[in-house]
């Protein structure tokens, strides 16, 4: 199932690509990362920190202004009210991770609503208790897993099964997850998984790994942290109980800033589930009163613990409006045509030494392609960064490089590989 495109390895080609890219307009739109002597860097670490839109700055301009001007009564006076402020970026987001409005909050960042997630969604008993991620799942969440466990009174060594690839293999394979299920499926409580592995780029089928958690009587969540604005996760449909993400990496929504949150509509007035509660996750109509006992809005907002911070959400409207502009489904096209033109020149340079060991299968990746170097090791992304390339290294000896649609180009690509061949050599 390898691209469906006729790429051709050249300069020209890549410009000719770029021409034609219906999206090219939007790269102007974001700010684009220099060396000392101001040369444009290629920049394919999106899936680490997206770029800066070049209106955020007047996105968050205009929240100082009303700082400055209202004060306090910013809250209710404010161009874009700050009381309601979270609203305003529900609907797009709900959009692009495939949710409805009443599934999805932004709020907090991604380690705390997983824990908050965690609170309401694991709740072990003496012999239902495991937890299931993906092996190669991103330390922090791995560190909330266990710490739950703990908290619970279980031990991690125990309590955590890693879905692993196979010997001699990279990426998971849905079948191993059945069989840990069918033997294990008893012990299991919670299914956790990154939706887009952060390390192999593998795209996991969503909906049927909570098909079979529910079967086997688990609660699924989903950690959307490399999915949010790069696949659309179709959450709703998937039947997930949960998922977070946050909105740094493909969202371009500024270091630190905000994540999000998905409960799924079943769960939303459902007031068996303990959760940990705040004022901003009351009845809005009397959250003022101060002297209620606590009446949680119903769906995702009811999770809110506080006042959110506006500068930062301001600059997550500011992204959400690029990505509706430039729509997600083109995005989606482009995403796999630059990543499938990626594949095809790594195949070119024809080098024993590298190994794409993302899958091949479009349908299971998103834009990062994870390439293996074989003895390589960190010199080469010192090398490379030198040569203008911004990308990842993660031990032993992979390089993670992410063409974001919205601002890369074919050109961008080209590069990319060029140098890299020139590193090698
Ligand atoms: C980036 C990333 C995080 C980071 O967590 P924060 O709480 O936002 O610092 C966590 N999990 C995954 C899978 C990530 O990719």
């Amino acid at each position: 199932m390898k691209n469906q495109y006729t790429f051709q390895n050249s300069l020209d080609f890549a410009q000719q690509c770029d021409q034609e890219d219906l999206l090219r307009h939007f790269r102007s739109k974001f700010l684009l990362p220099t060396d000392a002597n101001g040369n444009t860097l290629v920049y394919l670490c999106g899936n680490s920190l997206g770029l800066q839109p070049v209106q955020t700055k007047e996105y968050i301009q205009q929240e100082l202004d009303d700082w400055q001007k209202h004060g306090v009564e910013g809250h209710t006076d404010a161009k874009h009210p700050w009381l309601s402020y979270h609203e305003f970026l529900t609907e797009s987001m709900a959009k692009i991770v495939g949710a409805k409005s009443s599934e999805v909050v932004m709020m907090n960042t991604l380690t705390t609503n997983l824990h908050l997630m965690m609170v309401s969604f694991y709740q072990p008993t003496k012999t239902k208790y495991k937890i299931v991620v993906e092996s190669d799942a991103f330390p922090s969440d791995k560190y909330a897993m266990e710490s739950q466990l703990k908290f619970h009174g279980f031990y991690p060594k125990d309590g955590l099964i890693l879905w692993t690839p196979r010997k001699g293999e990279e990426t998971c394979r849905f079948e191993d997850l059945e069989e840990i299920l069918r033997t294990q499926g008893e012990e299991i409580e919670l299914l956790m998984i990154g939706s887009t592995n952060y390390y192999s780029g593998q795209h996991f089928p969503l909906k049927k790994i909570a098909q079979l958690g529910h079967k086997h009587g688990c609660k699924v969540g989903f950690d959307l942290a490399h999915g949010a604005g790069n696949i659309q996760p179709d959450l709703h449909e998937t039947g997930a109980d949960f998922a977070v993400w946050c909105s740094y990496k493909y969202l371009n929504s500024g270091p630190g800033s905000l994540g999000g949150c998905f409960v799924h509509e079943r769960h939303a007035d459902n007031d068996t589930l303990p959760r940990f509660a705040g004022w901003w996750g009351h009845n809005k109509d009397t959250r003022f009163n101060m002297r209620h006992d606590f009446d949680p809005l119903s769906g995702a907002e009811g999770w809110q613990l506080s006042n959110p911070p506006i500068l930062s959400m301001a600059a997550i409207r500011s992204s959400l409006d690029v990505f509706e502009a430039a729509g997600f489904e083109n995005l989606r096209a482009k995403s796999e045509k630059l990543t499938g033109f990626l594949e095809f020149l790594l195949d070119d340079l024809n080098d024993d030494q590298i190994n794409i060991i993302t899958p091949r299968n479009k349908k299971e990746r998103g834009c990062q392609l994870s390439i293996q170097v074989k003895n390589a090791d960190k010199g080469l992304h010192t090398a490379l960064t030198k040569a203008g390339v911004i990308s990842d290294w993660r031990e032993p000896d992979v390089i993670r490089v992410a063409p974001a649609p919205l601002y890369n180009s074919f050109e961008d690509v080209f590069e990319f590989v060029k140098r890299l061949k020139s590193v090698l050599e």
